[in-house]
């Protein structure tokens, strides 16, 4: 079978994207030949688009073309004027709520049970910090702990540190400081850190601990100006860790049902292929998920905003449509003061793969949710109330929204790829989903799945779908580890600040 040498999505759509770079003077159908060197992901118009005409691609109109453009041309990012976004003020919801969702072929998973909420992947013992100050101090002693504390508790998987940006030298009263205090709040109650709470803190810094739990007491919390120089600090902090290490090593993974799984969807580095095969594949796998009763977020505000209404009208009520409006116009604001708008969000690594704005961008990035109703919106860092497909609002931005759904309560993210990027959590391991198989020979041992092969026809998006529920349900359970946990590779936590820092 001849490899398609072009991708065109929907009949009324009067573009489709090289599925390989494809020389000038190429027939790619029936009357329609290339006028240029056409690379790979990018646009091709299959009709002559007059000045004004739209240019449509997943149905939608991705914008109107500043000049004609020939039949067979090349549309790149330089070519295109953005549309106004849709009005979120009277969304339509409720008009497309899918009940016959994919069945999951599994139903349970192994986990770690709480007290209370969603069951963990790992066993980890979370050290949250309330201030920057003491990472330094906080890094000698996990590095100590590590060597000399872990092999005596063999079912804990590893410590991980709440190092951030956040806790002092910022405006603590503004009213958008509720957001990173909110999320430092939730993260203490993470699912992977099986209810043992630890705390550093410096002692004079604004983010005192009460603001972030109500334990505030020596069993929990550890401020560093309380102890007598440096050998005394570490020492304290080891002498705590390892009470909490104690208690964390008796716990074992038992068989969960897939409603105590709660997962995040994030995609970064996207390109032209992420839309047709990584983040369908991944909506595949989510609705498999949802189905079976496990819970998962989807994010990144600047890249839904331009579908929205879609997502409106797979929303379950009025309240949880208004929601999704609220968290809109919350952003919408966010932007303007920064005087940009969401056009600001795509990267040169998006354009040269292919995507030429935000809404072709967006496009692709909502089919990452699949097609499940969404029972609930949640405000940045805000934990779920209900289970089944949420929106949960945040940048799009790799590092923020991943720190972010953290404090939402993931306990494992699948992450979608065009580019490439080493990206990963230490409190929750990371799937790397890419979308072209050039990708996956570029970074073997980076990349777990590869949707490429729905691009060149050799696979379907509810095999690499099932391939990745499959793959999820085995980190989850950990028989399998990610590549990124493997080669212990961990990004720094930002928290989103919104308030001034002063
Ligand atoms: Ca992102």
């Amino acid at each position: 079978m001849a490899e398609p040498l072009y991708i065109r999505i929907k009949a009324e759509d009067n573009v489709a994207i090289a599925v390989h770079a494809i020389a000038a003077g190429t027939e790619i159908m029936d009357g329609v030949v290339t006028r240029e060197d056409i690379p790979q992901g990018h646009k091709i118009a299959l009709e002559a688009i007059p000045e004004g005409g739209a240019i449509i691609r997943y149905g939608v109109t991705l914008g109107y073309a500043l000049r004609d453009i020939e039949k067979g041309g090349w549309i790149n990012e330089h070519m295109l004027r953005l549309p106004t976004p849709p009005d979120v003020d009277h969304m339509q919801y409720g008009i497309h709520i899918r009940k016959d969702l994919p069945t999951p072929p599994v139903t349970t998973w192994e986990g770690y049970r709480n007290a209370e909420g969603y069951a963990g992947t790992r066993n980890f013992l979370g050290i949250i910090t309330t201030v920057q100050c003491v990472e330094g101090v906080l890094n000698v002693a996990v590095d100590r702990i590590r060597r000399e504390l872990l092999p005596k508790y063999p079912h804990v998987d590893d410590v991980v540190p709440i190092n951030h940006a956040y806790g002092c030298g910022v405006a603590i009263n503004a009213p958008e400081a509720k957001v990173p205090i909110r999320a430092l709040t939730n993260i203490c109650k993470h699912p992977n850190f099986g209810g043992e709470l630890m705390i550093v803190g410096l002692g004079c810094e604004k983010l005192q601990p009460n603001m972030i739990t109500d334990q505030v007491d020596p069993e929990h919390v550890l401020m560093l100006q309380d102890h007598k120089g440096f050998e005394a600090s570490v020492q304290a902090i080891m002498d705590m860790a390892e009470t909490k290490l104690r208690r964390l090593n008796e716990r074992r993974r038992e068989t969960l049902p897939l409603s105590d799984l709660i997962i995040g969807m994030q995609c970064g580095g996207s390109d032209a292929f992420s839309g047709v095969t990584a983040n369908p594949s991944a909506g595949y796998a989510s609705d498999m998920l949802v189905n079976g009763g496990a819970t998962v977020l989807f994010s990144e505000v600047t890249e839904v905003r331009d579908g929205v209404h879609l997502l409106a009208e797979r929303c379950v009520s009025k309240e949880v449509c208004d929601k999704l409006a609220t968290e809109m116009k919350w952003y919408d604001h966010y932007l303007e003061q920064g005087e940009v708008d969401r056009s600001a969000n795509p990267t040169p690594g998006n354009k040269k793969g292919g995507l030429s704005n935000i809404i072709e961008k967006a496009m692709g990035s909502i089919a990452k949710s699949g097609t499940a109703p969404i029972v609930e919106v949640l405000s940045p860092a805000e934990r779920p109330s209900r289970k089944g497909l949420i929106f949960a609002a945040t940048p799009a931005s790799d590092i923020v929204c991943g720190p972010s759904q953290l404090a939402s309560g993931i306990t494992l993210q699948v992450f979608m790829t065009g580019r490439g990027t080493p990206y990963n959590l230490a409190a929750a391991p990371v799937v790397k989903v890419c979308s072209r198989t050039d990708m996956k020979e570029q970074w073997p041992d980076l990349i777990d799945i590869s949707a490429g092969p729905i691009a060149t026809g050799h696979a379907t998006i509810e095999e690499i779908g099932t391939e990745l529920f499959n793959f999820i349900i085995d980190v989850a359970s950990g028989r399998k580890q990610t590549f990124a946990e493997h080669h212990r590779i961990y990004n720094y936590l930002c928290f989103f600040n919104p308030a001034p820092i002063t």
